[in-house]
């Protein structure tokens, strides 16, 4: 089908995913990202969600304790707290001392223990006691958003964007969105992979950012997806992501900063910050080592950043199950 110059103009302009973006087709993205997502599938082929458990249940309150805490110091803390507490009914019943207590060395224990408690009432009094399969009813419980019922829906079979710290970085760095908000970016990324790749995508992003893509050292020269990736000729600091600080903070930051990790999905976000503002003391929360941001990838060296080789040749292939978190 012939298309005018008019129409060119037209669809490179629907195609600009917002302003300072490279331009590129809506096809063309797609192509990329598709491209993209193969690659990465060679290097993991077989994701695993990061966090130790062994029900639905027990990863939607893993999940929920690994808000602003490292997913291996939730792995060292929910095997105790899974044989203790068995069932929604078990946490809902809890002496919310001891609970606060059981959980105390993920931060935050507080807040966490009201939700935990809370989203538990919840799964007795609405859900028969069972998790939910549906976003809408996950998203329902108190202390989960989107990001958290993604990944709860995950281990149902059930495909779903997950937009951690992670994912939010890589695609803005990848350019397959213009946006920072989490909702908006897990919508983007749902247009230009098939949908049967969303979770493990989603997972792949999360330790490629880990062990590659880091934040603040992300290895453009030997990164094995710098041809497909636009930020690569501005070592992993495109201007666009500078213009999103620059307007968000009013001041403008140092060329083609990025924000800093940690920041989590919009929705998701919302949930902790309830979270957050409820707890109380300076008691609530803070820990040693990096906070993942969720369900996030593994630790490679031990200290939750990326490998210490600065020149991996070809997209790593840690992520098989083997990973300690
Ligand atoms: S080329 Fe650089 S910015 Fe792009 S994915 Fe690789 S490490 Fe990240």
């Amino acid at each position: 089908m012939h298309v005018g110059a008019a129409g060119r103009g037209h669809a490179r302009r629907a195609g600009r995913r917002g302003p300072g973006l490279p331009p590129e087709t809506a096809a063309a993205r797609t192509r990329r990202a598709r491209a993209i997502a193969r690659r990465l599938a060679q290097g993991y082929p077989h994701p695993e969600i990061p966090l130790h458990h062994s029900s639905p249940f027990q990863l939607l309150i893993a999940t929920i304790l690994s808000a602003q805490s490292t997913d291996a110091q939730v792995n060292l803390v929910t095997p105790g707290l899974f044989q203790r507490y068995r069932t929604p009914a078990d946490f809902a019943n809890a002496r919310r001392e001891e609970l606060e207590q059981a959980i105390h060395s993920t931060g935050f224990f507080r807040a966490k223990t009201r939700a935990i408690q809370s989203a538990s009432r919840m799964l007795v009094e609405r859900f028969g006691g069972e998790v939910p399969r549906t976003l809408d009813e996950l998203v329902q419980l108190d202390g989960v958003g989107r990001k958290t019922a993604n990944v709860v829906l995950s281990i149902f079979g059930l495909p779903g964007i997950v937009v951690d710290t992670h994912v939010r970085r890589l695609s803005r760095r990848m350019a397959l969105t213009a946006h920072d908000d989490p909702d908006k970016i897990e919508q983007d990324l749902m247009a230009v992979i098939p949908r049967e790749d969303w979770s493990a995508f989603s997972l792949r992003l999360i330790y490629f950012g880990r062990e590659v893509c880091d934040a603040r050292r992300p290895q453009c020269p030997s990164c094995p997806i710098r041809d497909l990736c636009p930020s690569s000729r501005y070592g992993g600091f495109p201007p666009w992501m500078a213009v999103r600080r620059a307007g968000r903070n009013g001041r403008g930051g140092r060329a083609g900063a990025v924000p800093p990790a940690g920041t989590p999905n919009q929705s998701e976000a919302n949930s902790k910050q309830r979270l957050l503002a409820r707890a109380a003391g300076p008691a609530s929360g803070r820990i040693a080592g990096r906070t993942s941001g969720g369900i996030a990838g593994r630790p490679t060296n031990g200290t939750g950043r990326g490998p210490a080789s600065p020149r991996p040749r070809t997209v790593p292939s840690g992520a098989s199950g083997r990973h300690e978190r």
